[in-house]
């Protein structure tokens, strides 16, 4: 987390910023004002950063891109880190991608996001956006591992497979032991894909319910408190208590709210709220704050 401030940021909170590592990709989304400095205190070069996710084109998610992409070229990052945003907002991304002057050697493919659907696949799995309901073009992103197999130590004792022969039968599938070929189902058992979710600026609609379906993790704007949801709806934002019954309606595991408003001093408050329809783990996102995706079930 390294900020979760919505609008403005406020002593404790710098404006957006979330760094989704994943295997070995690591995904920026919002990168808000402030972001460079805020993942050096962190602890994680700008290296780290695989991919650039922007939700929309308000202040508070983006301006932080022209800092991200002038430390990759200071940095000389070898590696491209495409660039994904509402395809509404190509020339806004120009602006903050080409902002000032700086000796330019960053690999950033633009990736225009025009339509739902997956805007990339990989190793890590897919990665997809769909429109949310929002004051201007916002998408929310969802990153769905492919499911795959876990070894299962007692079954692998019972065959006497230890060792580089694990490795070895992960990598070719089978292996022959005493004469006799042990297949991987005989000593693994299936692992589900695990599910991100990312769903920033946006009222409740079907989107935010489809990006944060079984989710292991969910990471959700939550800007007003239940008092004001008469503002959120006019807005275009959520609530804590709505982004909890979305996480409630599609089985999320791990809840993180953020994107809090400066207007309310007790960040308690968000939990308390949110709590009241959702008992499973909740997490009220601090700056520089580690959030452990859960383990595979
Ligand atoms: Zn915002």
């Amino acid at each position: 987390m390294l900020g979760t401030a919505s609008q403005v940021p406020t002593r404790h909170r710098n404006h957006n910023g979330y760094l989704l590592r994943w295997d070995d990709e690591g995904l920026l989304f919002d990168p808000g004002e402030g972001t460079q400095r805020q993942m050096l205190l962190a602890g994680v070069p700008v290296s780290a950063v695989t991919r650039l996710c922007l939700t929309h084109f308000h202040g508070d998610h983006c301006l932080g891109v022209p800092g991200i992409v002038q430390r990759l070229s200071l940095d000389a990052v070898q590696h491209p880190v495409p660039a994904y945003f509402p395809a509404s907002g190509q020339d806004f991304f120009a602006r903050l991608r080409h902002a000032c002057l700086f000796y330019d050697l960053a690999d950033v493919p633009e990736r225009p996001v025009a339509a739902d659907g997956p805007v990339a696949t990989g190793a890590f799995g897919v990665l997809e956006a769909r429109t949310l309901d929002h004051s201007v073009d916002t998408i929310g992103y969802r990153l769905t591992e492919p499911d795959g197999r876990r070894f299962v130590p007692e079954l692998l004792a019972r065959h006497g497979i230890t060792g580089p022969a694990v490795g070895q039968l992960q990598l070719t599938g089978s292996i022959e032991i005493d004469g006799r070929l042990v297949g991987l189902p005989e000593v693994s058992e299936p692992r589900r894909g695990q599910r991100f979710a990312f769903v920033m600026d946006t009222r409740l609609c079907d989107a935010v319910y489809a990006l944060a379906d079984d989710a292991d993790l969910l990471v959700i704007e939550s800007t007003f408190l239940n008092e004001d949801a008469e503002l959120a709806s006019r807005y275009g934002h959520l609530t804590a208590r709505q982004a909890a019954c979305v996480a409630a309606a599609c089985g999320v595991r791990r809840l993180v709210l953020t994107h809090f408003s400066q207007r309310y001093p007790d960040s308690r408050r968000y939990r308390d709220q949110a709590a009241e329809v959702f008992d499973g783990d909740l997490v009220v996102a601090e700056d520089l704050a580690r959030i452990p995706v859960p383990r595979s079930r």
